[in-house]
């Protein structure tokens, strides 16, 4: 059976384990695990603390450092208010495509992977090769950083890891992270007649609003002069400011949806301590001076750290010359790459699909861009 053929039946059975990101992965892990233990691999299942996810670690070759990850999540976006030609959790193959939720974000390339495990378990003499399958990403990137912080505490450096997220198999060395919080601000109610009686939290949420706008015009003035991105500056965007019931009612509550998309992890540390010492120092005494109950809360959505370009990457230059790009390019969407970094490894980002298909409906990936994963993963076997 061609490696194709062997692939695709794999992704049949993957699109089959409707694994949105709000329910288990638990069964397509126990899966995945089982055809790799068959290939051969050490098998490290680590569960999230409620039991009913988990991410997959497996390993060929042996013990020790050195060794080069293939990463994936296992967690799709969900399908509901979605119009679909087909069922998205049953696979379907129309004029050389394969259709089906997650096909391109990213069991495509996880199936690639497994599919290719036992030819890797022949190749391999040197080097240690790792398996990463990952639950969450799609909700902030958990599973990777759970499995992240495993490497760290078991002190296993792998050398490089390979991030198969759609990118049509162009080599991608950088992107911005991604930071989401809701602030919410809780004052106290009264009548719109009376503003000095009451704590208006719409007004607040208002000054917090315009830091903001005075943070953006910082952050572009910190852009690097090498930066890679575009724009190649840290951005915030306010998403959303909601509160307050009527005109003549002083808003007790109101909360700001914003985000940031930092190009490098100083800026992120410079909007939260800003917002956080504004914050202490300014809006919290003036509001507490009317109500001691105030209170000024950030919930965080997600911190995605961003994945930053480096001037030496050994995962860069191998996935490079395995695919035979003459380049390597930024992305606009966040991935797990910038997590594997922060453990000082080489990281790439590289996968089959294309990102226009992930997370909408009729989500498919072309067979011919399994097929170039494929070549890829080939020639990775004479590196091991
Ligand atoms: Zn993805």
């Amino acid at each position: 059976m061609s490696d194709l053929q062997k692939t695709t039946d794999i992704l049949r059975d993957l699109i089959g384990f409707p694994t949105v990101s709000v329910d288990s992965n638990l069964a397509m892990i126990d899966h995945l695990a089982t055809l790799l233990a068959d290939a051969g691999a050490r098998i490290d299942i680590q569960h999230d603390p409620t039991g009913k996810k988990a991410n997959l670690f497996a390993t060929l070759g042996p013990e020790g450092d050195g060794g080069i990850i293939l990463s994936g999540h296992t967690d799709v976006v969900p399908v509901a208010d979605q119009d679909w030609t087909s069922n998205p959790f049953v696979m379907e193959e129309r004029d050389g495509a394969l259709f089906g939720r997650g096909t391109c974000d990213m069991k495509g390339f996880i199936a690639a992977c497994v599919a290719m495990a036992p030819t890797f378990a022949n190749a391999i003499t040197t080097r240690p090769l790792h398996f990463a399958f990952t639950y969450d990403e799609e909700t902030g990137c958990i599973g990777g950083g759970a499995l992240v912080e495993n490497l760290r505490e078991k002190g296993l450096r792998p050398a490089l890891a390979i991030i198969g997220e759609p990118t049509e198999m162009r080599v991608i060395e950088g992107h911005k992270g991604c930071f989401e919080y809701t602030t919410h601000f809780t004052g106290l109610e009264g009548h719109g007649s009376s503003p000095d009686l009451g704590v208006n939290a719409a007004e607040y949420a208002a000054r917090y609003v315009a830091r903001l706008l005075d943070l953006k015009d910082r952050l572009r003035a910190r852009a690097p002069a090498d930066s890679r991105f575009d724009p190649p500056w840290t951005t915030i965007n306010t998403g959303g400011i909601h509160g307050g019931v009527a005109h003549n009612v002083i808003p007790g509550k109101a909360h700001v949806d914003w985000e940031m998309r930092p190009v490098q992890p100083g800026d992120a540390e410079l909007v939260k301590r800003d917002l956080h010492d504004y914050c202490a120092n300014h809006l919290l005494p003036a509001m507490q001076a009317v109500h001691p109950d105030a209170s000024i809360r950030t919930e965080t959505w997600g911190e995605v750290v961003g994945l930053e370009p480096m001037i030496e990457n050994a995962a860069r230059d191998l996935v490079m010359e395995l695919t035979g790009a003459n380049g390597a390019d930024t992305v606009p969407f966040g991935t797990e790459a910038g997590l594997f970094q922060t453990l000082g490894m080489d990281v790439v980002v590289c996968g089959p699909g294309s990102i226009a298909q992930a997370h909408k409906p009729d989500e498919f990936i072309a067979r011919n861009q399994l097929d170039q994963c494929l070549k890829m993963l080939h020639r990775l076997t004479e590196r091991l």
